[in-house]
């Protein structure tokens, strides 16, 4: 029961071996060992693991499920596919992807200026470009620019106006020319939470009145022969196959009537993205109610009818899938620093001679607590606690009394659900629903999981060991921005629960996996928290413990983030020095010390350093 639904969203990418977290792949190597090698080497605060064969599995995935739904329908365009840079720009994820995909018809797709540049350098010159979004005439440029570099790229038309600017562009410059795309407005739209990329309300796309328009500019211009794709794309997490299927369906009937209308070199049907990614851990809350097979499925079957009723030849599928085939590669690592309530221990206990009387009735029933009246005393020592809280409003006991009162129903609470642990699983939630643990974690949910605090989007957590034994805590977690945003309250519907360790004593670490897609380019600086040091797990073999950990980036120091800003970090470092210097309550021996000190800071990330982890 305690597997944090591991099969659910991670397949076999991770497993639970041993009572540890490990990869999948056949040398099952545990990822707390890897942390833990790494912060051997001094590392500290949060850590981004990559894991390039994750990133392959996944494009493998995608292209032999289109595959062998093409040979099962015996479908006869070809497969194509690109990844939206949008989803992950960051060079250690894109040039293993780029690596790992020579052998097949997989390109980038660009949505900006910046992206089509690391696409023009970085996509293999016979694999495909497309270029999406709101272009500007120099954009449309660059894309002149990349087809006459030899790429294979097509630009896609949001609007008429960028059709103009192709045609203008097309008169300034010789051929060879990009192919043109045109984004269609559907009818349909998607669900989930991303889904506002589709309908026609949609921000892109063009009307069918539009599109006719465009037929007939691109004809009197004579780029007609260039246009070769349609491209629709209604929304990213595409929880429900149906709207997909509807949009699939509209698509394929606009293709056939282009067609028609003598736009014979039409032969791509760009599906976009939107495929899903299962990120739950708890049954019943599943985020798509289709498999990738399904999916591959529908679209071929889809589409072979469509252009089998209006007579017309089969298109080469194309789509862009980012998040599918980015989110697993990542895996955040965030240590615990402290638990809420360790600091109610047995030992911090400062009882006195003579003790209110409900003080004395919360320390007997801590001592003579049983299985059989568990539940009872938990439920009086909470209205005892209430009781007593009144009374130091009131002015009725001292801060002392107070101090012991929170300790007392601390160590009750610990006490039964010790006591009743190996109970069944529904009383704990009962009793947990109450009396939370929280977790604080060193690291920042605004940097790291931005779209957990913009959309609500859960991501997996899972502690990286200690799962031979039952996690016995309900948590919530606490990053370490002063926001109170920052935090993952318990969820009674989908609980979380965690050891009852001490950080004093030894280490906990937390997982958060399928971090790989969104999060980190739309990842905040708040309170000045950066991107956690990364680095990627190669596998030169999946069946050897070998691993190699390269490309290892630490987070950002502090005068970096400062600089970042614009500060003059030059001053700061002048300022601080002559503040120091100049201080007339340091010893003047102290001084060269004390700058020392605040020097290693300044070149250290801004992330918590425990007294234990120096
Ligand atoms: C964002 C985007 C995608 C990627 O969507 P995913 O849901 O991540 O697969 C694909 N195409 C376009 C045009 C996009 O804007």
């Amino acid at each position: 029961m305690f597997d944090y639904g591991i099969n659910f969203w991670a397949k076999d990418d991770f497993i639970i071996e041993d009572g540890k977290v490990k990869l999948g792949a056949n040398n099952k190597i545990a990822i707390i060992d890897i942390v833990n090698k790494v912060r051997e080497s001094g590392y500290r605060g949060p850590l981004l693991i990559r894991f390039p064969h994750l990133i392959k599995k996944q494009i493998d995935k995608l292209f032999n499920s289109f595959a062998s739904s093409i040979k099962q329908y015996k479908y006869k365009g070809s497969f194509k596919a690109v990844f939206p840079l949008k989803v992950n720009q960051f060079p250690n994820f894109i040039l293993p992807l780029v690596e790992s995909s020579l052998d097949k018809d997989y390109g980038l797709e660009a949505g900006s200026k910046a992206e089509l540049i690391v696409a023009m350098a970085y996509t293999n010159l016979k694999s495909p470009i497309t270029v999406n979004g709101f272009k500007d005439k120099e954009m449309i440029n660059l894309g002149f620019i990349a087809s006459k570099m030899g790429h294979n790229i097509t630009l896609t038309i949001e609007g008429l106006n960028e059709l103009k600017t192709i045609i203008e562009v097309a008169k300034e410059m010789e051929s060879p020319y990009p192919n043109i795309g045109l984004r269609i407005r559907l009818h349909s739209m998607g669900s989930g939470i991303w889904a506002k990329s589709g309908g026609i309300n949609s921000k892109f796309g063009l009307t069918s009145t539009e599109l006719l328009e465009a037929v007939n500019l691109l004809k009197s211009s004579k780029l007609i022969s260039k246009f070769t794709m349609i491209h629709f794309h209604i929304g990213s997490q595409i929880s429900d196959i149906s709207p997909l299927k509807k949009a699939l369906r509209e698509a394929g009937n606009i293709y056939a009537e282009l067609r028609k209308m003598g736009c014979s070199k039409l032969s791509i049907v760009n599906i976009g993205g939107g495929l899903a990614v299962e990120y739950t851990q708890h049954a019943g809350f599943n985020n798509r109610n289709y498999t990738l097979d399904e999916f591959c499925g529908d679209m071929v079957f889809n589409l072979k009818e469509i252009v089998k009723s209006k007579k017309e030849k089969e298109p080469d599928i194309f789509i862009e899938s980012g998040r599918f085939i980015a989110a697993s590669h990542a895996v955040l690592i965030a240590p615990v620093l402290e638990l809420f309530s360790q600091e109610y221990d047995e030992k911090a206990l400062k009882l006195k001679d003579k003790n209110p009387r409900l003080i004395e009735e919360l320390l007997d029933l801590y001592n003579s607590i049983d299985e059989r009246h568990a539940m009872e005393y938990l439920h009086d020592s909470l209205d005892h606690m209430e009781s007593l809280l009144t009374l130091f409003e009131l002015g009725y006991i001292d801060l002392q009394d107070r101090s012991n009162t929170e300790i007392l129903v601390h160590l009750i609470i610990k006490k039964v659900i010790k006591i009743l642990k190996h109970k069944n699983h529904n009383e704990i939630i009962r009793i947990q629903e109450q009396i939370q643990e929280r977790y604080l974690l060193n690291c920042s949910f605004f940097q790291s999981m931005p779209d957990y605090w913009g959309l609500k989007q859960n991501f997996p957590v899972m502690p990286l060991d200690k799962l031979n034994s039952r996690p016995t805590r309900s948590a919530s977690l606490w990053d370490i921005t002063c926001d109170s945003d920052g935090e993952i309250s318990f969820n009674k519907n989908k609980p979380l629960f965690l050891h009852d360790v001490d950080v004093n004593n030894e280490d906990y670490f937390l997982g958060f996996f399928l971090v790989g897609a969104y999060q980190e380019v739309l990842g905040m600086k708040h309170n000045l928290f950066t991107h956690p040091t990364e680095f990627s797990i190669v596998l030169d073999d999946e069946e050897d413990l070998e691993y190699r950990i390269e490309n290892l980036l630490e987070a950002q120091n502090i005068l970096d983030v400062l600089d970042d800003l614009d500060y003059d970090t030059k001053e700061i470092e002048r300022i601080l020095k002559q503040r120091i210097e100049e201080s007339d309550k340091i010893n003047d021996d102290d001084k060269k010390e004390l700058l020392g000190k605040l020097y290693i800071m300044l070149s250290e990330n801004g992330y918590l350093r425990t007294i234990k982890n120096i």
